[in-house]
């Protein structure tokens, strides 16, 4: 081969039996939070990982680079909460010095935001989402179990600043929780330019206190929101899990930032979007689930830790992405909730 020739295209190595190929890493580099959000975890926390039982930077960035080599274009750094990782910003600027590089984006409640967006957007950050379930000082502190709001808020801000636009933000809502809130956190969104994204609450907390019937769906969220708002279907941003919809009008549409402004539904309960998954996760202590729900996951850091090659470990992800489950099966009889929590998984 020439040295002007393009590289051999690794798109479609990680190809499941269903057609799907992974294109996207979800990597959470720790499980430890600085909130205790009731739908996420438990007020007293989680069994943490010991020092050793979680990779290091060394090995995160050793397996992702070896995951870009098989076609992962874009990763995003999750938790556990991503910020409370000492050491977020070389891990991006080394992320980013990968080839090809790899679209890099952030899932954060936001807290340490203010001290560290112009350091992710100098290391090559590209995009961010914020989790902000309501803008309520009290509700904030009792939905996350830590008086944090202004934290959090300045934090959003500082990322938007930093260039980090559009900036999504999630908000999950609970019934008794932060639903009546839903039309005023698109009005603050609305205004300030972000992208809010509402996401049904999912069986992966470690209360076990989700319920099918008084989960809050997708239809519901609609039916609250087009009360206020008008609303014109996107439908899906190609394999983004989010049904997008413009907001053509609604209450004092002249403070928005833009016009027609966004709103997305993350229905990952009532509208599954499995057939168009393309997503990989590496949890914090070195394994990888091919689904949020899976019963499975494959050991990397055992390997990695014991010698492998690169090559070893691309066979093992290779066969691995292989057997992805069809569907997460939420809806099926018999549907199993998986140990992991979500801040164990990275959401
Ligand atoms: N700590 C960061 C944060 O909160 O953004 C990143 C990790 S958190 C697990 C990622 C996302 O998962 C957040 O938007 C959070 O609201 C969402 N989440 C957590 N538990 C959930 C659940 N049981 N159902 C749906 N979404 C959940
Ligand atoms: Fe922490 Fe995020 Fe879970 Fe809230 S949702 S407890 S911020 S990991």
């Amino acid at each position: 081969m020439s040295s002007s020739a393009p590289p051999p295209s690794t798109r479609g190595i990680l190809r499941d039996r269903y057609g799907r190929v992974a294109s996207d890493l979800r990597i959470s580099l720790t499980d430890l939070c600085s909130l205790r959000c009731t739908y996420c975890m438990p007020a007293e926390g989680l069994q943490w990982l010991r020092k050793n039982e979680r990779l290091t930077d060394d090995e995160t960035l050793r397996l992702a680079a070896v995951f870009v080599s098989l076609g992962i274009e874009s990763i995003r750094l999750t938790g556990g909460e991503p910020l409370v990782h000492p050491t977020l910003v070389p891990v991006v600027a080394r992320l980013s010095a990968l080839r090809p590089r790899p679209e890099l984006s952030l899932t954060t409640n936001g807290i340490g935001l203010v001290a560290s967006a112009g350091g992710l957007v100098a290391a090559g950050l590209n995009r961010i989402n914020v989790s902000v379930d309501t803008l309520d000082r009290d509700r904030f502190a009792r939905l996350t179990r830590r008086d944090r709001l202004p934290d959090v808020l300045a934090g959003v801000a500082a990322a938007a600043d930093a260039g980090l636009r559009p900036l999504k933000v999630n908000s999950v809502l609970v019934r008794d929780g932060n639903l009546a809130e839903a039309p005023a956190l698109l009005d603050w969104a609305l205004c300030s330019g972000y992208q809010l994204r509402f996401i049904e609450h999912m069986p992966l907390d470690a209360d076990h206190t989700w319920s099918r019937a008084e989960m809050v769906t997708a239809d519901e969220i609609l039916d609250i929101i087009a009360a206020s708002y008008d609303l014109a279907p996107r439908g899906h941003n190609g394999h983004a899990p989010a049904e997008e919809f413009d907001v053509l009008d609604g209450p004092a549409p002249q403070r928005w930032a833009t016009r027609p402004g966004r709103v997305g539904i993350i229905a990952s309960v009532t509208r599954p979007f499995c057939r168009d998954c393309d997503r990989l996760r590496l949890t914090a202590d070195g394994q990888l689930r091919t689904c949020l729900f899976a019963q499975t996951e494959t050991d990397l850091r055992g390997p990695l830790r014991a010698g492998a090659s690169d090559d070893d470990l691309a066979e093992i992800i290779v066969t691995a992405v292989a057997g992805k489950q069809a569907g997460h099966g939420i809806n099926d009889l018999g549907f199993v909730q998986p140990v992991r929590t979500m801040s164990a998984i990275g959401g």
